[in-house]
């Protein structure tokens, strides 16, 4: 028999959210079965309260308090569902650590997610906002998704053109924000590895250690793993939320005028429009490595925003005001933040 749910009432969100802000909600409770949910949907909804669903808490700024019950996804299993000449089918329950998940894609011959190693979090958050990662995107993999409806209590299910999903957006951040719970992701892999290493110096590094021998999935993830580590601060030492903003996407008309000011700018063609590299916009407005009470930027990668110790959702949110504003004044670009913020009742895209 299942155990029955623990509810808890004014928890501390400290510990589950990378950022290590400061916060709590007014009920937590986690949910280790599917058959769960309806019980727990039935709590929020006596109580009137909104449900926050909550994986690894590595793509949310959250508030000092939430007067809301969230729920912590803990779903676990992943299994082969189809394996054939030239395709593997996968299905992971939402609570799975996404790395491990990756680790156990590769082990089973099935490849494709091996750039998208080492991106904190869980299999379920990943179609929320297309994580992607090295030239991979998970709408490159992607085949369906199932998700509880939040007010009919009744799992959908959502294939590619139902998530719409585009540059770090989907579905789920638009036309269907707070709607569903997700609680399996399937996706498709391949038999064979077809290695993608344009993006940056993944194939110089690889060439270097390999001596220019093809590589393994194995060794292209750890590849991976090692520029991550390099680069980016880890979360249990210093807390923050990867990039904070995303990349602009501009016009060609503009990226011109920008060019003919700044010959060294970092912009890559994304169809008839241009990306530009966020963090390079934040170093050039002088704010790569700057520290404003317990907020700042990570000296390594302006991209990313940290907490020093002590911070609060509001402090960060403050912080990130003044990055929009100074990028924006030099640059004429209004930066757009990727974590969600939550705040009392009131939550918030961007
Ligand atoms: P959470 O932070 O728990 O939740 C994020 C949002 O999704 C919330 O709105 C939450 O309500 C919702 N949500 C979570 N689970 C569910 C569910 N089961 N059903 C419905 N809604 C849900 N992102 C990238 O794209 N690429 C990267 O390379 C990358 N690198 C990162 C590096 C670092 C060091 C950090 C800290 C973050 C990085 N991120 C990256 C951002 C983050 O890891 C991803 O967005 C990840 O998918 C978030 O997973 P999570 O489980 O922590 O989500
Ligand atoms: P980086 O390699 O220094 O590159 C800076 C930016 O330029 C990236 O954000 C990337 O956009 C773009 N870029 C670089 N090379 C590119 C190429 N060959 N083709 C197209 N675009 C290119 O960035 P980084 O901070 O070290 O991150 C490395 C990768 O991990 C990036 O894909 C980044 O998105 C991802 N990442 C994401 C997060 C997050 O929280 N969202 C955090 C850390 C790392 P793209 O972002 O579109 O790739």
């Amino acid at each position: 028999m299942n155990s029955p749910l623990k509810i808890h009432e004014n928890y501390s969100l400290k510990h589950r959210n990378t950022l290590g802000l400061l916060a709590s909600a007014r009920y937590f409770v986690e949910v280790n079965s599917v058959d769960e949910l309806p019980e727990v949907l039935g709590f929020a909804r006596d109580k009137q309260l909104p449900v926050i669903p909550l994986g690894g808490g590595s793509n949310v700024v959250f508030g000092e308090f939430l007067n809301a019950l969230v729920v912590h996804i803990n779903l676990k299993g992943r299994s082969v569902l189809q394996r054939d000449q030239g395709r593997v089918v996968v299905r992971a329950e939402a609570g799975e650590n996404w790395h491990e998940f990756v680790l156990w894609t590769l082990t089973n011959e099935a490849y494709g997610l091996e750039n998208l190693s080492l991106i904190p979090g869980t299999v379920g958050a990943a179609p929320i906002q297309n994580i992607g990662a090295y030239g991979v995107e998970l709408k490159d993999h992607f085949v369906s998704l199932e998700a509880m409806n939040i007010e009919s209590g009744e799992i959908e299910c959502f294939d590619r053109q139902a998530v719409c999903f585009g540059y770090r957006d989907s579905v789920f951040k638009g036309e269907k924000l707070d709607q569903y719970i997700i609680t399996s992701v399937t996706l498709e892999l391949d038999p064979v590895l077809r290695p993608k290493l344009g993006y940056g110096h993944l194939g110089d590094l690889i060439a270097s250690r390999l001596d220019g021998e093809a590589p393994s999935a194995l060794d292209i993830s750890q590849a991976v793993c090692d520029i991550r580590r390099e680069k980016l601060p880890d979360p249990s030492v210093i807390g923050n939320a990867g990039s904070f903003f995303k990349n602009p996407e501009i016009s060609q008309e503009l990226m011109d005028q920008l060019k003919k000011r700044y010959p060294n700018i970092i912009a890559y063609p994304v169809g008839a429009k241009w990306k530009l590299a966020a963090g390079w916009l934040i170093d050039q407005a002088g704010l790569r490595g700057v520290r404003e009470g317990e907020v700042g930027t990570y000296q390594k990668q302006a991209l990313v925003l940290v907490n020093h110790g002590g911070a609060t959702g509001q402090n960060v949110l403050a912080f990130s005001d003044r990055v929009q504003q100074k990028v924006n004044e030099k640059f004429g670009i209004m930066l757009e933040r990727e974590p969600r913020f939550y705040n009392g009742w009131v939550s918030s895209i961007g």
